[in-house]
């Protein structure tokens, strides 16, 4: 391995403490702290987890990252070995299916995260892996990686099955999974900010919401997906109330000049 490729991997090491400090961070600090008075009227939890609670979160979700790190080092020596279907000149493959690509992973990767959830509620597997993650039943911003390492790994499992299988674009798959990181932080944002009608809207409604993952962490069954509602609607494992839901906190007005107390509470979860 020459010194360049040691410093690119030093450095893909660290790319997304960076990156994840950053989506969560601007979003604690937008949603949680600086206009969190304004918009309390789309705050989706009955009450505020205390410090001690995010903190738990972000030492979850700061480990989580170390083990994404660890395993994308061995997929980075699989790709250097030439193992993988990774490729490097856009014009390989074309631009058509750079962007079809893009569809190809998303597609894939919902399936996957969908299915590896299910599994991870099986009452056998639960407490051992996925507990930590819903011991936030209100989550925040930070709780997009607090993970068990077990979770960690299976979330981590999607990578290896894209790039051993399906030719894909360096940049693809790294733009892929910041969008995916920002998706995730939006499941765990704590305010809805999804319009009116996206749940009764034919061509929205496939599309997840942050009621609809909220609703998960609340009732811990239903509304397992988490780009697309799509498999919860055909396996019919989302919320009932799920839309009613939706919209009652989509539609509700603005609280002008009116400070809204909010019980401050710890929520750990056996
Ligand atoms: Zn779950
Ligand atoms: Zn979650």
């Amino acid at each position: 391995m020459t010194e360049k490729q040691i410093i690119e991997l030093v450095t893909l090491a660290f790319s997304d403490y960076f990156e994840y400090g950053i989506v969560a961070g601007a979003a604690y600090l937008i949603f949680w702290k600086l206009l969190k008075q304004r918009l309390i009227h789309k705050f989706l939890h009955k009450v505020t987890p205390k410090k001690e609670s995010i903190r738990r979160e972000m030492k979850y979700s700061l480990f989580s990252i170390f083990i994404f790190k660890a395993c994308t080092v061995l997929i980075v020596l699989a790709y250097l070995g030439g193992y993988t279907q990774l490729y490097e000149e856009i014009s390989d493959m074309g631009w058509t299916y750079y962007f079809f690509s893009f569809l190809i992973i998303l597609l894939i990767h919902d399936t996957y995260f969908y299915w590896s959830h299910r599994f991870m509620h099986h009452p056998k597997i639960y407490k051992y892996v996925h507990r930590v993650h819903h011991q936030s039943v209100h989550p925040s911003p930070w709780a997009a990686y607090a993970f068990h390492p077990w979770e960690a790994l299976i979330t981590f499992g999607i990578v290896p099955l894209l790039v051993f299988c399906i030719p894909l674009h360096l940049s693809a798959i790294m733009i892929f999974f910041l969008f995916s990181m920002i998706r995730n932080v939006i499941g765990h944002l704590g305010f809805e900010i999804f319009p009116k009608g996206f749940t009764k809207n034919k061509w929205l409604n496939w599309s997840a919401t942050v009621t609809h993952h909220n609703q998960h962490h609340e009732k811990f069954h239903g509304n397992y997906g988490f780009y697309f509602t799509v498999w919860d609607k055909l396996m019919k494992t989302e919320a009932a109330n799920y839309e009613s839901a939706f919209e009652e906190v989509a539609s509700r007005p603005p609280r002008k000049k009116e400070k809204l107390k909010i019980k401050s509470t710890s929520y750990q979860v056996e």
